[in-house]
């Protein structure tokens, strides 16, 4: 007896330095140490009235998404209570009726969203910020829907099948497992994307090129995503891994509001994220999170007989949402950090702070985001610097430029 707690403190010890050590080798950055963003002032940067509407605008969505979540976590609560209920009416074995309840708590807590999402999107819609009808929004990500369910009864069908096999070391390989799906569905994403159009236009193309070679990547196509019959938002993201590397424009940031030297600061921002290896250290990152989140489940439903019996499925959703909400400031601040780095690096390749500058500035604008929310919503919701932060390290950057060219 005493010899198996021995060995589980010193795999317990053995993991929390794996993690330590991971978790510093990612945590790298190419955005100097020293580097210290100066005050911004905001008002006179973005503009005092559209300061004030974005706060208005965006306070709503806060509320909205606090109440969503109460909303969420209370029906799990009851589900966890209430929902082994259930288990009388499957004729499945264990791991099948565990999955058929991992769908009925999906399903229940996607409809308490749903008013939620409503509310929102009536917001966005009144404010210009969407053009999207109620019926697409709420049916026209199926796909997505569909997937979250898939990937919940992929994930409960091997944490159960683990758990029934190696008890209560299951979470162990159940945390690399979540890494691998996680991974397959990174890479195979842009894959399973439509609508993604080659460039047209010449003069961006020979830029992105030229990006390329400056940050030592190479052939990672560039696509065009049609969104501006949806939202008049702009934006642009960097997906897939590998051979499925992609970079996504909206169209919506090349309508002409945006300059050709703000849409180039773009272009090197999320050639970063590639150049930098942000997508694998986000997996890196996943699994780290993973590996607590499956020991925290693992100790939660030991006394519904652990993850290899169904009535443990129901407590589980409720802990994974619990989970999922206490690391999601860490989690934001892992994002904030990659953010940052692009943002450094797409001044170093564009050398244009006045376009950085000029790009979020526009961005308060089209997106109406408050340019500096309150620190509990920059906590849990801002994934990436804000954008007074983000026109702070521009005249950071300049100004570490003019410093070293005077420098002798
Ligand atoms: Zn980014």
């Amino acid at each position: 007896m005493k010899a198996a707690v021995a060995t589980r403190a010193a795999v317990y010890a053995l993991l929390a330095c794996g993690w330590a050590l991971a978790a510093w080798a990612l945590a790298g950055s190419v955005v100097p140490d020293d580097l210290s963003l100066p005050r911004v002032n905001v008002d006179a940067t973005f503009g005092g009235d559209l300061v004030s509407r974005a706060e208005r605008y965006e306070r709503f969505l806060y509320v909205d998404w606090a109440l969503a979540q109460i909303a969420a976590l209370a029906t799990l609560w009851v589900y966890a209570k209430r929902g082994t209920r259930f288990i009388r009416e499957s004729a499945a074995g264990p791991i099948g009726t565990g999955m058929f309840l991992g769908m009925v708590g999906l399903a229940i807590v996607w409809l308490t969203q749903l008013p939620f999402s409503v509310a929102a999107l009536w917001w966005d819609r009144r404010h210009g910020v969407s053009e999207l009808g109620y019926f697409e929004a709420i049916f026209g990500g199926w796909l997505a829907l569909g997937g979250t369910f898939v990937a919940v009864c992929v994930a409960l069908l091997v944490v159960m099948a683990l758990a029934r096999w190696l008890g209560s070391w299951w979470w162990i390989p159940g945390a690399g497992v979540f890494a691998a799906i996680a991974a397959l569905l990174i890479f195979v994403s842009p894959y399973l994307t439509e609508g993604l159009e080659p460039v047209k236009d010449r003069r961006l193309q020979q830029t992105y090129e030229r990006y390329e070679q400056a940050q030592g990547v190479d052939d990672i196509p560039l696509r065009i995503e049609k969104v501006s019959g949806d939202t008049s938002q702009a934006n642009a993201y960097a997906f897939g891994m590998g051979p499925s590397s992609r970079i996504v424009l909206w169209d919506t940031l090349l309508d002409g509001r945006f300059s050709n030297r703000e849409v180039d600061v773009v272009l090197a921002h999320e050639l970063a994220h590639h150049s930098s290896n942000h997508i694998p250290e986000a997996i890196g990152w996943f699994a780290l999170f993973a590996l607590p989140g499956a020991f925290v489940l693992m100790l939660a439903t030991r006394r519904r007989g652990g993850m290899g019996e169904p009535a443990a499925v129901p407590l589980a959703l409720l802990v994974s949402a619990v989970f999922s909400l206490v690391v999601l400031p860490a989690q934001n601040l892992v994002s904030r950090g990659m953010e940052a780095e692009a943002d450094w690096k797409a001044l170093q390749t564009t050398r244009d702070p006045a376009a950085a500058r000029g790009l979020f500035e526009e961005f308060a604008t089209t997106s109406l985001g408050d340019p500096s929310p309150p620190t509990w919503a920059y906590l849990l919701l801002q994934t990436h610097p804000t954008l007074a932060q983000r026109v702070a390290m521009t005249d950071a950057w300049q100004a570490r430029r003019r410093s070293r060219a005077l420098s002798p």
